[in-house]
Parts: C-alpha cells; sequence; structure tokens
C-alpha cells in the first residue's frame, strides 16, 4: 500500500477520474488487512499519547464525502484505540441563523483543536464550495456584491489555501480526506439503510434529492480538490466502495503524518529533576515512619 498513490499535494492536473472508488485487495486474506489495521491502532495509541504530552503540535483530520460514503464508520474505527481525552470531534451541518451572520470560517475557527489533540471534522469549511456552490446558497443579501461575481469560488480557494497555510504555520497540521465513493455503491447502501431497522435513522429522503445532484457534486469536489491541493495540505483521494479499505488507508495515513513530527516525552528541565528527587526522597520517607509506625502497634 503506497499512501503516494492517494496523495495530492499539487492539484494542477487533478481528475477524479484518475482515482479509482475500488482498488484490488492488496492483502492476502481479510485476517491480514485486520492484523494491518490492529497494528496501526496500536501505534497510533503511542503516537497520540506523545502528541498529547508534547502539547506542541495538533492534527486536523478533514473529512468530507457524500452521503453514505462511511465518514461516521471510519471516525468510530480509527478513532477506536485512541485516548477520547485527546480528541475532539466536530460536525458541520447547515449553519445556524448565528453562523450564517459571520463569515464562513467564524464556526470553523472556534472548533479547531487545542495544541495536543487531534481534531476531526465530519465535514468543514469545504461545505461551503460544495454544498454551497451547488445549490447556490450563496448569502446575497448578506456578502458584499463586489465580490459575488463569477470567480467567488475562485476567491474562496484562495481564501482556504491561505487559511490552511496558517493553520500549518501555527502547529495545526491538517489532513484532508475525500471517501471517494462510486455512485452505485451510494445505491446499494441507502437500500441497506431502509432495508435494515437499526439503519433507518441514518436515512432521509432528501438524501435521494441530493443524489440527483451527483455529477455537480463531482465537479464541485474535483475544482475544490484541484484548488486546494497543496504541499502543505494536500488532500488523500480515497477509494471508498471498501470501507475496511478506506478505514486502513487513514489509519495509515494518520500513523505516517504523526511519525514525520518530532514527537517525544517532554524532558524536564534539570531544576525540576531534582524537585521530583526531592519529593520522591519525601514520599519514601514518609513510607519509613509510617512502617515504623505500624510495627510498633
Ligand atoms: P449530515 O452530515 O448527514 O448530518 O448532514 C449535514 C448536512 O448539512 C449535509 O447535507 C451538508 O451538506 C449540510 N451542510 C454542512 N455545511 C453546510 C453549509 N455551510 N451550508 C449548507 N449546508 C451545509
Ligand atoms: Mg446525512
Amino acid at each position: 500500500m503506497k499512501l503516494k498513490d492517494y496523495m495530492v499535494q499539487d492539484g494542477t492536473s487533478f481528475r477524479l477520474k484518475d482515482h479509482p472508488q475500488r482498488v484490488e485487495d492488496p492483502f492476502e486474506s481479510r485476517e491480514a488487512a485486520q492484523a494491518e489495521m490492529q497494528k496501526n491502532l496500536e501505534e497510533l495509541q503511542e503516537l497520540q499519547a506523545k502528541l498529547y504530552a508534547q502539547n506542541r503540535w495538533s492534527l486536523l483530520l478533514v473529512i468530507q464525502a457524500m452521503d453514505a460514503a462511511g465518514k461516521d464508520g471510519l471516525i468510530k474505527h480509527v478513532m477506536s484505540g485512541v485516548n477520547p481525552q485527546g480528541c475532539q470531534v466536530a460536525s458541520f451541518k447547515q449553519p445556524s441563523l448565528e453562523e450564517r451572520d459571520h463569515d464562513y470560517l467564524w464556526r470553523i475557527a472556534k472548533r479547531l483543536p487545542e495544541r495536543g489533540n487531534i481534531g476531526i471534522f465530519n465535514r468543514s469549511y469545504y461545505e461551503d464550495v460544495l454544498v454551497v456552490r451547488v445549490h447556490n446558497l450563496l448569502n446575497h443579501s448578506q456578502l458584499p456584491p463586489s465580490v459575488l461575481g463569477d470567480d467567488i469560488w475562485q476567491r474562496r480557494f484562495s481564501q482556504i489555501r491561505h487559511f490552511e497555510r496558517y493553520l500549518v504555520e501555527n502547529g495545526i497540521l491538517p489532513i484532508k480526506i475525500f471517501l471517494n465513493v462510486s455512485k452505485e455503491e451510494q445505491r446499494r447502501r441507502f437500500l441497506d439503510r431502509i432495508d435494515d431497522p437499526t439503519k433507518n435513522w441514518k436515512f432521509s429522503c432528501a438524501d435521494i434529492r441530493e443524489r440527483e445532484y451527483w455529477d455537480d457534486y463531482m465537479h464541485a469536489y474535483e475544482e475544490a480538490i484541484a484548488n486546494t491541493a497543496t504541499k502543505a495540505a494536500p488532500w488523500h483521494v480515497i477509494p471508498a466502495d471498501r470501507k475496511w479499505f478506506a478505514r486502513l488507508l487513514t489509519s495509515e495515513i494518520l500513523v505516517e503524518t504523526l511519525k514525520s513530527l518530532d514527537l517525544s516525552y517532554p524532558k524536564l528541565p534539570k531544576e525540576e529533576l531534582e524537585e521530583l528527587a526531592r519529593a520522591k526522597e519525601s514520599l519514601l520517607a514518609q513510607g519509613r515512619t509510617e512502617h515504623a509506625r505500624e510495627s510498633k502497634k
């Protein structure tokens, strides 16, 4: 599994059609794949502990996809082993009235992960160049007319590139994941949600209406990725027709990104180490007194 094959660092010639939604199984058996996943989850746990202790960097996993592409399951599985204390998940839905009264990055900035944490965005500011573009939801009464020309999307791409650069330069590393699911696989998963009573809640008739805009969405995704894939903040276009593969690949990306940082447990300065030694001496001495008192009884 070569991660480079799925990473887009330069979007200039990016075409969605060059990226598969389904890959041939690279593993000999399902067990082999599971073992690999298990190994990654254990590594992730160790790396996250260091990330948290070092309190310098944070990761921001940005997950974008069509409905039923597997965002929720991905989050559940990939983050299953990590300490919840070092994780923050934010889901971005239709903006509230208050959010609508602000610029589109306002609600985003409030949910950025603290230093030392892994933040997960279930949808993100990319919705503002995806669903907003497909359905033309720009707030014409509020945005200044001078920015509402045909170049509004190019402007937003540029804003996003700058924003992501700002994040990186402040120690927040975006890892952008597009779960590339096929229209046929979405159809199967919708049917499954309708047939399985435990999944009914996940389905809404609005999902069927959105599906009719599939091609418009693909066009919007293609342009968004092409214009915002940079070396500092690359996109990962992940075949998502097989859920386990998407999860495995994402765990691999997280592990590799964390490994590329200079993570280590903080080393205390000399004075603090001396203080620790004194504290230890005091605790040991208390133990000896206690022991002596007990044995006199
Ligand atoms: P879900 O993730 O299934 O709970 O759905 C959330 C819905 O909110 C999706 O249909 C998104 O497209 C929509 N959404 C998220 N962000 C925005 C936005 N900025 N403007 C309009 N709709 C949005
Ligand atoms: Mg939904």
